[in-house]
């Protein structure tokens, strides 16, 4: 069986939960393709001389409930398929988090690890230009993804602030904090995510302190969850990223400090002294209270959900489960905390961030904080309230929640 694409899937997710809630079938089929994508070639000068050409997206799926907002990613396996999947589950993730955005999400196919910084700037310079007639502060509000960060941001606002002739902070978030970032936005989606785990784990009677936790994927995501998870004290025993995971037993947990600085240094958690070194698909199906996948699509499938031994799959990734894999993770008792509510606390203060720059006044990062954790909360429960009503699973219920959200402003506003 070859394997759907995130489109097909998020397509999937879609027809799932207009079933549940017996949904117009012209309204899914409006709901099923973004509003536009914009396909660009950005030529780059390279360090050598050589012109490369690289392609680069922007899909823009759905703007009822506000402007479009999404990250911009940058890796070799970007497809048009994949950026569109992304799209739509930002219009949905907004929408449970009670944001008023719409969805879009951007990508350029490209190794970042083998650029140099200049070539790197280059292309972000390049990529924001040739999208910048689709974009602005009340358009469409790009942000950080895989492999972009608050340097990408402050180079796409620049470029696009040279362009219009006058700073346009609020056209991008996650920028530095000393050019219109918001405070605590670096450890957003590591805290929004915390958040909700602590609230899953109330939920169903799971203790914090001394549960046991395996993280895929050691990036912005990835990396924080750690500290926030061992802050409450939890126990990471396993960690991984592109190269290859690491295990240790919960008498010795791995130390947030440690790993990250080994990860800096040498560039990947493999060469952290003293543990085991084990696969990225070993690491999903270890025995732990809490499986937090945060790197990429479709790692968690029909193969290996049933070997799932996690209470909570907590998933900091943008698809990582398929809805085969989710089927048999609800039948076993696995609570799986979806993407669009586990990973929202990023655009959550990505808004708070666009809010502050709309205003020219910032919050302290306790005032964030707060913001997000009541945020948060708000859409766990909602969540959570709405899978009891239809007896069905998280992702069904986070579904369900947006998709109504969606359809009702787009009846007030005529559109179906
Ligand atoms: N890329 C992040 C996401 O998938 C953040 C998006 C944003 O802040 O706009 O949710």
């Amino acid at each position: 069986m070859s394997q759907k694409n995130p489109y097909e899937i998020a397509v999937e997710q879609l027809e799932r939960a207009a079933e549940i809630i017996d949904l117009d079938k012209d309204i899914v089929e409006r709901l099923k393709r973004p509003d536009r994508v914009l396909i660009v070639s950005i030529p780059v000068r390279m360090d050598d001389g050589s012109l490369k050409v690289f392609v680069g997206y922007r899909s823009q799926h759905n703007n009822a409930l506000g402007p479009y907002k999404g990250g911009v990613r940058y890796h070799p396996n970007v497809t048009l398929e994949e950026v569109m999947a992304l799209s739509m589950w930002m219009t949905w993730k907004c929408a449970v988090a009670g944001l008023p955005y719409g969805g879009g999400k951007g990508g350029v196919v490209v190794d970042p690890k083998k650029l140099s910084r200049g070539e790197l700037e280059r292309l972000s310079r390049g990529y924001f230009a040739a999208i910048a007639r689709i974009i602005g502060p009340d358009i469409d509000i790009p942000a950080p993804d895989v492999y972009t960060d608050p340097q990408t941001m402050a180079w796409f606002m620049d470029e696009y602030s040279r362009l219009y002739g006058y700073n346009v902070f609020g056209v991008v978030t996650a920028k530095p904090t000393i050019i219109g970032g918001s405070e605590g936005r670096l450890t957003s989606t590591s805290r929004g995510l915390f958040f909700v785990v602590e609230e899953a784990a109330k939920a169903i009677g799971l203790d914090l302190k001394n549960a046991t936790v395996a993280i895929q994927g050691y990036g912005n995501v990835g990396s924080f969850t750690h500290k926030f998870l061992e802050e409450a004290g939890a126990k990471v025993i396993a960690v991984s990223d592109s190269k290859g995971a690491i295990l240790t037993s919960p008498d010795k947990p791995l130390k947030f400090e440690e790993v990250i600085r080994v990860k800096r240094k040498t560039g990947s958690v493999i060469n952290v002294k003293g543990v085991k070194k084990i696969t990225n698909e070993e690491l999903l199906e270890l025995d732990v209270d809490i499986l937090v996948p945060a790197a990429l699509e479709n790692v968690i499938t029909e193969k290996n959900a049933p070997n799932i031994k996690a209470k909570i799959v907590a998933e900091g990734a943008n698809g990582p489960t398929t809805p085969e894999a989710d089927d048999i993770l609800y039948k076993n008792g696995v609570l799986v905390l979806p993407d669009i509510l586990a990973n929202a606390g990023g655009v959550s203060v990505s808004y708070l961030e666009w809010v502050q720059n709309r205003m020219g006044y910032y919050w302290t990062p306790g005032e964030v904080d707060a913001k997000l954790k009541d945020i948060m909360v708000k859409a766990f429960m909602n969540v959570w309230n709405t899978a009891q009503r239809y007896n069905v699973d998280m992702r069904k219920a986070a579904y369900v929640y947006a998709i109504n959200r969606v359809v009702e402003a787009m009846r007030w506003r005529g559109w179906i």
